[in-house]
């Protein structure tokens, strides 16, 4: 019996997104033997770091990299490190930020919750623009002697109130302001894990571990500036000091290097074919039902390149709404999770599914469907 079932909480198969409420993402038996490997056996902490962060640089391609205990951790490690930086004089004052600049400037658009991880070092964001245009004479205006860093939410999902990142650099640095990209859900393509930093020139970003990358739930990586990743490390566990409380064990180190060596093995394009045509073979089988509108959405809710099924429901012809739908799939046997837009629609996506799951999810979707009015579907 597993730990799970032994404490009465139910599996899910997981046809949202990859959330944290839902655990995350699955880790390939490499990594989690890597992870066990990992727990046999003690280590120089700052060592293991230390190696781990060269070698994850290298396969990323950038100067330097981290990693710490998830995106959120990451982007307070880099609101740290630009606003207090890696000087032992200044942190011997945490957490008074007296005497460092301590604004953060952001976009309208990009007031995401996250942005509590910024505001949990002490710093302040400072919003340029709104929700639907920001201009450079905006972005300009707010920089100033007590800017630290601009924080840019990389998603191709945030719609275009803000402006370009390339335009963001060259405003930036031209007033030597660092740029921290949060890239958290920025996968695929693998390219990414480079291409904000070492192509549009961001000075630090930061992605999740238990995202796509499929390394564990609690993990996450910060790449870029070498010296900036340096002051991150100098705020970080095993050091007592304000990153402490986001300790990353060696098991997680480990863990999520292998899964980032994976990652860039993968055939990302076969991968996404098949994403397609999983969401073509679920479209082609509901979409044919009475009361059901099932179409193809694209990118997905996190802004990545990959489809998921749209389904919308006619309550009056098929008997449920999509909410209620929802519902039934959450409370159903197994428990299946699929996302709500309104009252009407769900969204399923292949991404975070098992080999073979696809097909139990569409068996208790279209037996959701069939029970609701029996008479009327095949
Ligand atoms: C998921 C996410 C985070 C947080 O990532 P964790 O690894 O769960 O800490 C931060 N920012 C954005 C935009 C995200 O999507």
């Amino acid at each position: 019996m597993s730990r799970y079932a032994e404490l009465g909480v139910r599996p899910v198969i997981n046809a949202d997104a990859r959330l944290t409420r839902l655990g995350g993402s699955l880790m390939a038996p490499e990594v989690r033997a890597a992870m066990d490997a990992a727990a046999r056996q003690y280590v120089d902490m700052h060592e293991l770091q230390t190696a781990i962060g060269r070698r994850l640089a290298a396969l990323t391609h950038n100067e330097a990299a981290l990693v710490c205990a998830g995106a959120a951790a990451g982007l307070f490690l880099s609101t740290l490190a630009c606003v207090v930086g890696g000087s032992l004089g200044r942190i011997a004052g945490l957490p008074s930020l007296a005497g460092c600049p301590d604004e953060v400037v952001i976009h309208t658009a990009h007031r995401i919750p996250y942005d509590l991880a910024v505001r949990q070092t002490g710093a302040r964001l400072v919003s340029v623009g709104n929700v639907i245009q920001t201009f450079d004479w905006e972005l300009e205006a707010a920089l100033g002697p007590r800017t630290a860093a601009v924080l840019y939410v990389a998603g191709a999902h945030l719609g275009g109130g803000a402006l370009p990142l390339e335009r963001v650099v060259a405003i930036a640095h031209a007033h030597r302001v660092p740029v921290i990209v949060d890239a958290a859900a920025q996968l695929p393509p693998p390219e990414n894990l480079w291409r904000f930093t070492r192509e549009l020139g961001a000075d630090l970003a930061v992605f999740s571990g238990g995202k796509d990358l499929a390394g564990p739930q609690a993990s996450g990586l910060v790449v870029g500036r070498a010296d900036l990743i340096e002051a991150c490390r100098a705020h970080a566990s095993p050091h007592q000091r304000l990153g402490r409380p986001m300790k990353v064990g060696r098991e997680a180190l480990v863990g999520l290097m292998v899964a980032v060596e994976l990652y860039l093995q993968q055939d990302h394009g076969a991968r996404i074919a098949g994403f397609e045509a999983t969401v073509a073979h679920w479209i082609a089988q509901l979409g044919q039902l009475p009361g059901i509108d099932a179409r193809r959405g694209f990118p997905n809710e996190a802004g990545q390149p990959t489809p998921r099924m749209l389904l919308t429901l006619d309550a009056a012809r098929c008997g449920l709404t999509g909410a209620a739908l929802r519902e039934r799939l959450w409370q159903g046997e197994p428990r299946i999770a699929v996302a709500a837009l309104g009252e009407d629609t769900i969204a399923a996506t292949p991404d975070c599914l098992a080999p073979g799951e696809e097909r139990v999810v569409l068996e208790q979707i279209a037996a959701a469907l069939h029970a609701a009015q029996p008479g009327r579907l095949p």
